[in-house]
């Protein structure tokens, strides 16, 4: 389905756990090399069966078929280790919206990356997507105990999950005034110079004075790894653009590939950028509510609508409303919204 990634699973998963709903899945990531279950796709099968008492087979490596069948949803204390540098984002992103109404307190604790080039990195989740959470009524807080980096991985992230009784849909039509922009480099086991070359590409082109740069020199890191991130707070929403650093590739590369993100988000009136726009859909939906304006939408975010319709039986509209801005729209009423 779609772009044939890992998604269409997590995302399988999320429902399956939010709606009770079983699922058999075939083809796993065959639009990948290699196809098939890798360490991290199968902690979040892990994850969610231990949270969803699911009956389960199919979670081997390398395996392109799933059957999953979960019963009722458990919060508690979870202990989860990836095993790799694979995501622990992506995996906490695959439980949550089940525990965000459940009837206690969690507190997880996933050991594996925290900073992946191709997934949401710790500082994304904390200051991006969990406020919006937040504001749907749970409380849930993260902590970064030790990050990872790939390839060495052996980060770790802690969170707690308040639940509430039910969730607020969002609706995030307008992004509003910007308050503030700043930027942090992160470097673990590199040269400084890595970081300060980062920010020098970022402040020039945003003009961000000293006062709106940092940069942190992680020591707790088991391996070498470097992050450079945007920081764009609006009225209504903070956007976090992050860009991890890879041996081979220059500085100044890292730093303009983040900048051109930052810059067509600051060019459009959308209030949710490309990335924040596929991970807000799952739980908008357990919301009952989607309603919010985007960049254009990825192929990730068209194959995770896919899923979505094909679990609810409904049509969620996804439509242009001008040259760099769209909106995403559904009710629980079933309704598409624009
Ligand atoms: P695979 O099949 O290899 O598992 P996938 O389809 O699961 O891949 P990706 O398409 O790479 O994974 O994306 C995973 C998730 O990570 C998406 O939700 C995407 O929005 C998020 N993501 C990727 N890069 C970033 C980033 N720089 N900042 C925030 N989120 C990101």
């Amino acid at each position: 389905m779609g772009e044939g990634g890992g998604q269409v699973l997590r995302s399988s998963l999320t429902l399956s756990l939010c709606l009770s709903k079983p699922f058999r899945i075939d083809n796993i990531r065959k639009g990948r090399k290699p196809p098939g279950l890798l360490h991290q796709h199968r902690a979040a099968v892990t994850a969610a069966a231990q949270m969803g008492e699911a009956e389960v087979s199919g979670n081997e490596l390398g395996s392109l078929e799933l059957e999953f069948i979960p019963q009722s949803i458990r919060p508690g204390k979870y202990k989860f280790n990836i095993g790799t540098a694979g995501s622990t984002i992506l995996v906490l992103q695959t439980v949550l919206p089940a525990l965000l109404t459940a009837p206690a307190l969690s507190r997880l604790v996933l050991d594996g990356g925290t900073h992946n080039p191709s997934a949401p990195s710790f500082e994304f989740l904390k200051l991006a997507f969990l406020p919006l959470i937040n504001q749907m009524g749970p409380r849930v807080t993260a902590r970064l105990v030790r990050p990872g980096f790939y390839p060495t991985g052996g980060g770790r992230i802690e969170v707690t999950v308040e639940p509430s009784e039910e969730l607020r849909p969002l609706t995030l039509d307008k992004r509003g005034s910007i308050r503030e922009i700043w930027a942090e480099a992160l470097v673990a086991k590199l040269p400084k110079h890595i970081g300060q070359r980062e920010l020098s590409v970022v402040a020039g082109e945003l003009k961000l004075k000293p006062e709106q740069l940092s940069l942190r020199q992680l020591s707790s890191a088991r391996g070498a790894g470097n992050v450079i991130y945007v920081v764009v707070r609006s009225q209504r929403i903070t956007e976090v653009f992050v860009g991890v650093g890879k041996k081979g590739l220059r500085a100044e590369t890292v730093a303009q590939r983040v900048l051109s993100r930052v810059q067509d988000y600051l060019r459009s009136d959308a209030a949710v950028a490309k990335r924040l726009a596929d991970q807000l859909l799952l739980p908008l939906t357990a919301a009952g509510g989607v309603r919010f304006t985007t960049l254009e939408p990825t192929c990730h975010t068209r194959t995770n609508l896919r899923v979505i319709e094909a679990f609810m039986q409904t049509s969620i509209s996804c439509c242009r409303l001008s040259e760099s801005s769209w909106q995403i729209g559904w009710d629980k009423s079933g309704e598409a919204r624009s």
